[in-house]
């Protein structure tokens, strides 16, 4: 028996994959531990197509928590390594949509196994080169300007001097 809805928010509201973290609906489940959860998509690209989710609801990746972060990256490692296992795969494809083709409004990492020659070219293209050196330099120059590395113990020395 549900629970009668409480009025909220579209952005936080149940979504299929909290739904699948509560156990709302069901998933093939490859593995859950304290923080995350990784499930079969329902529409794979090719078989074998895993999603991971962090059980916490967070929308972006951007939202993560730093003390997250660590754990949901080694266990993507993890899962790109028994994808590619278990699937006999050439490669893999680990993506994560923000916002824009995000099908669902929680976080999730696809692991997708890959092979040489097997279709999915069009995930690469259109490309769209620079003008010029200098048009790459200046949108460089201007992402430079927006990342935030402070909080980040790697970034609170100098650069890294080069070998003596
Ligand atoms: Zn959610």
């Amino acid at each position: 028996m549900r629970a009668p809805k409480k009025s909220q928010p579209p952005s936080t509201g149940p979504d299929t994959f909290c739904q699948i973290i509560s156990g709302e609906l069901a998933a093939p489940t490859v593995h859950r531990d304290g923080s995350t959860m990784s499930f079969l998509d329902h529409r794979p690209l090719f078989p074998g197509h895993v999603l991971l989710v962090p059980l916490e609801h967070v929308t972006t990746l951007a939202e993560l928590p730093p003390a997250e972060v660590d754990h949901f990256f080694r266990v993507a490692q993890r899962l790109e390594t028994a994808v590619e296992r278990a699937t006999g795969a050439d490669g893999s494809l680990v993506l994560v949509n923000n916002r824009v083709s995000q099908s669902v409004p929680h976080l999730h990492l696809h692991v997708i196994p890959r092979r040489f020659r097997d279709g999915l070219r069009f995930w690469l293209g259109p490309r769209r080169p620079y003008a010029s050196p200098q048009e790459a330099e200046r949108t460089a120059a201007g992402i430079r300007d927006a990342l935030d590395l402070t909080d980040l113990t790697r970034s609170a020395g100098p650069p890294t001097a080069a070998p003596e």
